[in-house]
């Protein structure tokens, strides 16, 4: 299916709503029926037919017609946040005993959800380092159900050699599950490689414009319909039509807004990394990632995404730097037009300097949509204040 059919045609019935270019937002939470037969139908088919919204609603059917299709599966469902599409693709698979095999260091949440929340249903979780996909294999027990992916991970952005991982999950019988926000659905189609859920936190590239949290969970049809009738509906942490109708908006632009993440980020990455103020880039995207070229085989192009340690081990002069940066807003989340850090020293108050886990002159940096010239000149600027 070509990308441009998909942005702008596929799922849209223009001729039901008066040929809008743009789609109505469907803010009802029901739907009526002429008759018996007709509501009897649409409660047998509730994952297909609007009925109630926590089910079905035709603003956010376009864009789960559209999500599933960016990334090549059969279906995809919409959550009201990445972390509840997580949580639902999980739990969907899980039963008490049964045990998680996931990459260390993925997202907080994630890994709170594997080893705090889920622990309290008898669920354990294994953390591995994902740079070897043979410790995926030796972490695995009887009682295993899911190889856990995000590729690559966030703050040191190491990657998983997916199809290595997806082979010893086929061999064991096992579920694999991955976290596609960083790439986006436009740089790496994860079920290409045989992955069975994929997901995102549409806050970030698919919204792209920071203004709403949203999640998605993309799988086969058995498998989406499987998740609808149990987390989906029980939990109920769908989307609104509102913000679904936001989403699709923000869709229409990813390809541009992907191809300009790229070329940005490789023009700033290269001016970081021979910086004498910096000591190390962390990009996959960059020569000197130790997995570089994994990177290039199973990611079409980088993304805004990467973390740099100054050459500085002073906790004032990294705040400096950090407090003098402008353009660059001191934020969490990424994905939108606008340019982001998020320092380590950010994470801990100074009391705690010396129990900081992550090394305190690390910055995670996000490449929004500014002219590169515009974003270097505050770097420089900032530089010159340490
Ligand atoms: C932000 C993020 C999430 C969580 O998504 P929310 O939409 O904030 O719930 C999950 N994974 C990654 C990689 C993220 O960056």
């Amino acid at each position: 299916m070509d990308l441009s059919y998909i942005i702008n045609e596929l799922g849209e019935d223009r001729e039901n709503y008066y040929r809008s270019v743009s789609p109505p937002i469907m803010m009802s939470s029901n739907f009526c029926f002429d008759n018996i037969q007709d509501m009897q139908e649409s409660l047998e088919f509730e994952h297909e037919i609007p009925f109630y919204t926590r089910g079905v609603n035709p603003t956010t059917a376009i864009l789960q017609k559209k999500i599933a299709a960016l990334e090549k599966t059969e279906d995809a469902l919409i959550f009201a946040s990445g972390s509840a599409a997580i949580g639902a693709a999980v739990m969907a698979n899980l039963s008490q005993g049964d045990h998680v095999v996931c990459v260390e260091k993925p997202y907080s949440w994630t890994n709170k959800l594997l080893n705090q929340l889920l622990p309290r249903f008898g669920v354990t979780a294994t953390m591995v380092d994902g740079t070897d996909p043979k410790n995926y294999e030796r972490a695995i027990r009887p009682s295993t159900k899911i190889l856990y992916l995000e590729s690559p991970n966030s703050w040191t952005f190491e990657l998983q050699d997916i199809e290595a991982v997806v082979k010893i999950a086929r061999k064991h019988g096992l579920l694999t599950i991955i976290d596609n926000s960083y790439a986006s659905p436009i740089n790496m189609n994860p079920a290409e490689m045989g992955v069975d859920i994929v997901t995102h936190s549409a806050s970030k590239y698919l919204n792209g414009h920071s203004d709403l949290v949203a999640g998605v969970l993309c799988a086969t049809k058995e498998m989406t319909t499987k998740i609808f009738k149990s987390e989906f509906m029980t939990l109920g942490g769908i989307i609104s039509p509102m913000n679904a109708w936001l989403m699709l908006r923000g869709l229409r632009t990813l390809p541009i807004r992907m191809e300009r993440a790229e070329k940005s980020t490789a023009t700033i990455v290269d001016f970081l990394a021979s910086h004498e103020k910096v000591a190390k880039i962390y990009y996959p995207f960059h020569p000197s990632h130790p997995q570089y070229e994994l990177a290039k085989k199973q990611m079409k192009q980088g993304t805004g995404q990467f973390t740099i340690q100054l050459k500085t081990e002073n906790p004032d002069e990294i705040i400096r730097f950090c407090d003098s940066l402008k353009t660059f807003y001191l934020a969490c989340s990424w994905g939108g037009h606008e340019s982001l850090i998020f320092p380590a020293v950010a994470m801990v108050t100074s009391m705690n300097y010396k129990n900081a886990t992550t090394p305190l002159n690390m910055i995670r940096f996000y490449v929004g949509l500014e002219e590169t010239d515009y974003l270097i000149a505050d770097l420089k600027q900032a530089f010159d204040k340490i």
